[in-house]
């Protein structure tokens, strides 16, 4: 199922879903204006303080989600138990060995690394760059992927979209590596991105709103469009 035009119809409607965003079809082009120079100053201000730590910044948070991913080793499960297992195979048709490799553990709380100075960013830096301390947290989040782990908030575990959206991740962990795809986050978090704008979200959320109606292979196109993540 790796044609291009059923990858070129994704794309199309990622490049919609993108386009359709509250920021920027319902702002006034004034406001839009403001809204793009704070980008560009987040932008500078990032190149020239963040920049320099990210390599430190990543070492730490790959720690902490290491650690949380042995923590929890024994209560993971392999996703090809997962009754959903049979239905999404077909999205990754040439690479069935990733499918199997991934796992999945349903949590009372996701990994939470509670204050920046945790994985090495002073609260100070944030704010000196306009943001607040509590960028890293997602509170209405119901999953978290790292590399192949997938952790469910208790009673999630039937929800279809939300897994599929994951593996979206576990995807575009596949083809970045872990190192580039958490410097891309980080790069959306740092610029103040809500976290419907972060680039890895966009493509997983507009993925996850087109696989009910068609079958793509998930691989092949987070491979071709990966220069857009
Ligand atoms: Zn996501």
């Amino acid at each position: 199922m790796n044609t291009h035009s059923s990858v070129g119809t994704v794309k199309v409607l990622f490049m919609c879903s993108a386009f359709i965003l509250p920021l920027s079809c319902k702002t006034t082009k004034d406001a839009k204006t403001v809204l793009e120079e704070k980008q560009t100053l987040a932008a500078q201000k990032i190149d020239e303080i963040v920049a320099p730590k990210l390599d430190a910044i990543f070492e730490k948070l790959q720690a902490f989600l290491v650690e949380q991913t042995e923590k929890m080793k024994d209560k993971t499960k392999p996703f090809a138990e997962h009754p959903l297992f049979a239905k999404f195979s077909k999205y990754f048709p040439q690479e069935q060995d990733l499918l199997n490799q991934v796992r999945y553990a349903e949590v009372d709380e996701l990994p939470h690394w509670g204050p920046p100075e945790k994985i090495g960013i002073d609260s100070d830096l944030l704010t000196s760059i306009g943001l607040q301390p509590g960028i890293f947290d997602f509170p209405g989040a119901l999953a978290i992927t790292f590399d192949k782990t997938i952790f469910v908030k208790k009673g999630n575990l039937e929800n279809e979209d939300m897994f599929f959206h994951e593996l979206v991740h576990v995807a575009q962990y596949n083809v970045l590596g872990n190192k580039d795809f958490m410097l891309r986050y980080l790069r959306d978090v740092f610029r103040g991105t809500p976290y419907e704008g972060i680039k890895l979200e966009q493509m997983a959320y507009s993925l996850e709103q087109y696989y009910k109606s068609t079958t793509f292979d998930v691989l092949a196109y987070v491979r071709e469009y990966q220069a857009d993540l």
